[in-house]
């Protein structure tokens, strides 16, 4: 999708298929395609929206280009320099630099650790400053997410969802990293501490010029945050553009179908809701040709045989890459 030398991450043809074992033997007998060729690029102090259904493969994904699990093939590029080619220690410098939130702040946080301790870590693997500089490092995160002082003697159980999100947040961005890969990261929230989290992202992201990929199942929490938006069904990217065009000019079925699924605030406008139907298939076995075509209502035979590939349907400057045979007419 659209490169630029100023990337700050580049990822081309990731595919990352997980083996199905099976018999005496635990033979390979399938593979779970999870995420299936897919190219990205986030440039500095930019986010990127990565949308879809449960299952999509969206976290995997996520979870991949920080080689937090293993890729089958492709790369991941990050200023320039290929993740797959690098040493573990030379990786291990690096992943400063790449950060992963969480969608359950409780199961991320060790809950015997007092806050102090579960922020100091970060900085005692690095070696990074002495015990009492850390102590003073961390009060000062604590004050970047919006945490109390006194919060740093006490335990994650004696705080909320939300303040134990800042406290992911504060682990997050305490070795200054440049991308932070936000896993669902507002979704298991109430919907006004989901806004307080995420103008506590946007307020870092300039601050701290940080880019972020930022995973979500629904279309409109992504909305305000992301800059360009892709949007994943069943491995693969079916439509990926800037954040204004997504939203007013949907090309591709599955996004409209999202879209209209985002509640109108606006009483006195009508929206028509598309439903789709069935379920998300198999990434086991996915159908033939296009992958969406045992649900998109607009499918033709063409759709059972042949897979569509992205291609640009922007108009004017607008990048809108879109895999759809049908793109631009429906
Ligand atoms: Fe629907 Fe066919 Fe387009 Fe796939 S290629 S989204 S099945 S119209």
């Amino acid at each position: 999708m659209s490169s630029s030398d100023k990337a700050l991450m580049k990822i081309k043809d990731l595919k990352v298929h997980f083996p199905i074992r099976g018999g005496v033997f635990l033979k390979q007998v399938g593979k779970v395609y999870a995420v299936d060729g897919v190219d990205i690029t986030i440039n500095p102090g930019e986010t990127v929206g990565l949308v879809g259904e449960s299952g999509c493969g969206k976290s995997t994904f996520g979870k991949a280009i920080l080689k937090l699990i293993k890729s089958t093939s492709g790369s991941i590029e990050f200023e320039g320099q290929n993740l797959n080619d690098m040493s573990k220690h030379s990786l291990r410098e690096l992943r400063k630099n790449l950060q992963i939130i969480f969608q359950d702040p409780s199961e991320s946080l060790n809950s015997r650790l007092t806050i102090e301790k579960i922020l100091s870590e970060p900085f005692a693997i690095h070696n990074i400053g002495t015990k009492k500089e850390r102590r003073s490092m961390v009060q000062d995160l604590l004050k970047k997410v919006g945490l109390p002082a006194d919060s740093i003697s006490k335990y994650p159980h004696e705080f909320s969802g939300g303040q134990k999100q800042r406290i992911g947040i504060a682990r997050a961005i305490s070795m200054n990293p440049k991308l932070i890969v936000c896993d669902e990261a507002v979704s298991a929230l109430d919907v006004s501490v989901q806004s307080q989290i995420m103008n506590l992202l946007m307020d870092l992201q300039e601050e701290l010029k940080l880019s972020y990929l930022f995973i979500a199942h629904d279309l409109a929490v992504v909305r305000h945050i992301s800059d360009r938006v892709a949007v994943m069904y069943l491995g693969k990217i079916v439509e990926y553009t800037d954040a204004d065009t997504i939203y007013k000019d949907p090309k591709h079925p599955y996004t409209k179908a999202l879209i209209s699924a985002i509640p109108e605030p606006d009483p006195t406008k009508k929206k028509k809701r598309i439903i789709l139907q069935g379920d998300v298939p198999s990434p086991i076995d996915p159908p033939s040709g296009c992958s969406f075509h045992t649900r998109c209502p607009y499918a033709v035979e063409k759709c059972k045989t042949e897979a569509p590939v992205l291609k640009n349907y922007g108009e004017g400057d607008v990048e809108q890459q879109v895999s759809c045979h049908l793109a631009g007419e429906i």
